[in-house]
């Protein structure tokens, strides 16, 4: 029998606890100039609540750090290695790991490995990494996430799925041979961390098998994933999330992962493989851009830290809990009618800035003036996730134009506590109350690549 739950609360007790500091309103404008008006230049120090995001901010747990201490530093053939590859054997059902720095790592090394110049890779909604890498190999992503993805009004279920139409005609367009493999992340990030269902994978696979198309999974946030598919696809309450978590790792061909969100640990990540020609490569490219292939990037320590963050990400009571928390946020910003994305996503809540803030276009940044506007009134910590992250069209030198204009409230695992929540959606109501009085900005510096994380702004 399972034991009854009434709420979401964390099944763990807290051990250690680091002291984050208050500050004065004059200390945030400081701050906020100082940072050219981005949240990623502004000082940790000076943020109360950080949800910028989810990334490499989890708390570990105790079974985490004592396996810390077991970091077998051999340059080659770590025990912690052989941990790790136990652990993504057993449970996300890949015959070949190649350890990275982090999910980067394995992007950069699949994209090398299977795409040509003039290569075509489909997929739900970019991810920002996930497409640079693409394109550097020569490729070019194509978005077949079904519509009602970008409709932050929509509340379909699984938003993440794949529109299996333009799936079809892409390859009735280019073919096999120009189409590498599928893109598929699950849960979507850009999308505000919403699902594919089991059922659309499924018919993906179908699809990509009759043309010997493979798919790549961006296992990222996996685990969140199968929470929303126990919760929302019909027939499949009552499975374990570990069970549905192997499931979709099975119709796919390999996954890149970002151990930094749902394993649990601050650094690290890793490529799952199923085909053994496509492994050889990747572990011969591995040597050269990350370390040998029993570390790729990673201390020993930080393998046993990611061995032990799976096991742990795909325990029932963890997920519930973890996503109970954005749940909670987002529900009662949601009462409060603040605008933002439905369902509530997996890790995060994303405000829609353009309903938020309706006076200003988008050539003046209204996401990016709501993450300043947040900071500034309480040091809670956001990020844009609109115009400034989509960049410029690569032929045109055009600024992207996302029908999305978000800010994003990303809640790292296992850190903040209930209170934390109310006092972050205190915050963007008051902001909301005032929204009038936020002005757009201009940009002033602007970097070549990946601009959103170090471009500078100021107020119009
Ligand atoms: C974070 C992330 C990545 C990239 O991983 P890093 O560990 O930051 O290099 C790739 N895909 C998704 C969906 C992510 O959220």
């Amino acid at each position: 029998m399972k034991p009854t739950r009434r709420s979401w609360a964390e099944p763990f007790k807290i051990k250690v606890v680091e002291p984050v500091r208050l500050t004065t309103p004059e200390q945030r404008l400081r701050a906020i100039q100082e940072a050219g008006y981005n949240t990623f230049l502004l000082r940790s120090e000076d943020v109360y609540i950080d949800l910028l995001t989810d990334s490499g901010t989890s708390a570990m747990s105790d079974r985490q750090w004592a396996g810390m201490m077991l970091g077998d530093e051999a340059y080659a053939g770590s025990r912690n290695f052989y941990h790790l590859e136990e652990m993504v054997q057993k449970y996300y059902g890949y015959k070949y790991l190649i350890p990275t720095h982090q999910g980067r790592g394995a992007e950069h090394i699949v994209s090398r490995v299977l795409i040509q110049p003039g290569d075509v890779i489909p997929g739900n909604m970019y991810f920002t990494t996930t497409r640079l890498h693409q394109e550097l190999a020569g490729g070019r992503f194509e978005d077949v996430i079904i519509a009602e993805a970008h409709d932050p009004a929509s509340e379909h279920p699984f938003k993440g799925d794949i529109d299996l139409d333009k799936l079809a005609a892409l390859i009735r367009e280019h073919g096999r041979e120009r189409i590498p493999y599928v893109s598929v992340a699950a849960t979507v990030n850009m999308a505000g961390g919403q699902p594919i269902s089991l059922a659309n994978l499924q018919a993906v696979r179908e699809l990509t098998a009759r043309h010997g198309i493979r798919i790549i999974l961006d296992a990222t946030r996996v685990a969140e994933n199968a929470y929303f598919i126990q919760q929302r696809e019909p027939g499949q309450q009552g499975r374990s999330i570990a069970s549905i978590v192997m499931q979709i790792c099975s119709l796919t061909d390999g996954c890149t992962m970002s151990a930094k969100k749902d394993a649990l640990v601050n650094i690290g990540g890793f490529l799952g493989l199923n085909d053994q020609d496509v492994f050889e490569e990747a572990r011969n490219l591995v040597v050269v851009y990350e370390g040998l292939h029993t570390y790729g990037g990673m201390a020993g320590r930080d393998m046993e830290a990611v061995a032990v963050g799976i096991e742990e990400s795909l325990d029932d009571d963890h997920i519930r809990a973890r996503v109970g928390q954005v749940l909670y946020l987002g529900g009662k910003m949601r009462e409060w009618g603040i605008p933002i994305v439905l369902p509530i996503g997996g890790h995060g809540v994303f405000i829609d800035a353009r309903s938020f803030l309706p006076h200003l276009p988008q050539e003046q940044y209204p996401a990016q003036a709501l993450a300043s506007a947040i900071y500034l009134d309480s040091g809670v910590r956001t990020m844009e996730r609109g115009i400034v992250s989509a960049g410029r069209n690569k032929e045109t030198g055009q600024e992207n134009k996302p029908r999305l204009e978000l800010v994003r409230l990303t809640i790292p695992r296992r850190v903040y506590t209930q209170a934390h929540m109310d006092v972050v959606a205190e915050s963007v109501l008051s902001v909301f109350e005032g929204r009038a009085a936020v002005r757009g900005l201009r940009m002033v510096y602007e970097p070549r690549y990946l601009r959103f994380f170090q471009a500078r702004f100021e107020p119009l």
